[in-house]
């Protein structure tokens, strides 16, 4: 699965694939609510393949709150970037 990644909107949860030669067209924001796009481990730096990754699969980062997928995300969860 070389090559072809997923980033995750951390506001509304949508999803895009990636590949790692086209890294640099991955858009900093969401086309849909305008969050912020997460691509890599915030950590580590490595990518994800998943379209629901919670945790990184390298070092066991959380990438975004578990949460997102039950309840609204709050306003007050900014990022700073
Ligand atoms: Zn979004
Ligand atoms: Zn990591």
């Amino acid at each position: 699965m070389l090559g072809d990644w997923t980033a995750i909107c951390l506001r509304c949860g949508g999803a895009r694939r990636w590949f790692e030669e086209f890294e640099a067209e991955i858009p900093e924001s969401c086309d849909a609510c305008g969050g912020t796009m997460l691509h890599r481990c915030p950590a580590c730096s490595a990518p994800f393949s998943s379209t629901f990754a919670v945790d990184c699969e390298a070092c066991g980062a959380q990438l975004r709150e578990p949460e997102l997928f039950g309840t609204p995300i709050r306003k007050t969860t900014t990022r700073k970037e």
